[in-house]
């Protein structure tokens, strides 16, 4: 089944002023109810990736959990969720980052990696870097070896390289 970043891209809703205005809320459902774009989605995503050279996949909540379950079980890896704050029942880390309008708190389970385990990074969409930046200071506390972090889609004018460009980082859809 090929990849074609194209079909993806044409299947993703642009939704304005979602949650709030000013905001162009790229809605990826409709790749989700596709059983062909959601594998064509998944393909991509793992695609360097042998089974077995990852250890484990990071998902961020919400969206990315969906696509790092199903890509985890495509590489025979482990999944662990990246959370925002307060829903994890155990112990945990905790990284905040600052919003156009106050922040956030991502967390992770204080025992969700081994020292140097191999993980991958997902989640649907990369915009400014905030999130994806938190989830990675996470990783590097535990001691994680992350191979790679990848998006779906990218909203390249946000800039969000800049943060996270010491992490080997693929992005499939770019708007
Ligand atoms: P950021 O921290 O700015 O890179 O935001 C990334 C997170 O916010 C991801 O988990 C996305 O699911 C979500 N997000 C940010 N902007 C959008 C958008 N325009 N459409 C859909 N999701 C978004």
């Amino acid at each position: 089944m090929s990849s074609s970043p194209q079909i993806l891209s044409d299947a993703i809703r642009n939704v304005p002023d979602f949650p709030k205005p000013g905001i162009q809320f790229k809605d990826i459902t409709p790749i989700l109810s596709n059983p062909v774009l959601f594998q064509n989605a998944i393909d991509a995503l793992i695609k360097p990736h042998q089974p077995g050279e990852i250890e484990q996949v990071a998902g961020i909540d919400a969206r990315g959990f969906i696509f790092a379950s199903a890509a985890a079980l495509r590489l025979n890896a482990g999944f662990v969720p990246i959370r925002k704050k307060g829903k994890l029942p155990y112990n945990t880390h905790e990284e905040s980052y600052d919003l156009e309008y106050g922040s956030n708190t991502v967390e992770v389970h204080t025992d969700a990696f081994s020292p140097g385990a191999k993980v991958l990074l997902v989640d649907d969409l990369l915009a400014t870097g905030g999130t994806a930046l938190a989830a990675l200071k996470l990783l590097k506390r535990l001691k994680a070896q992350v191979v790679e972090a990848v998006f779906l889609v990218e909203l390249t004018f946000l800039n969000a390289r800049e943060k996270i460009s010491h992490i080997p980082t693929r992005t499939i859809i770019s708007y």
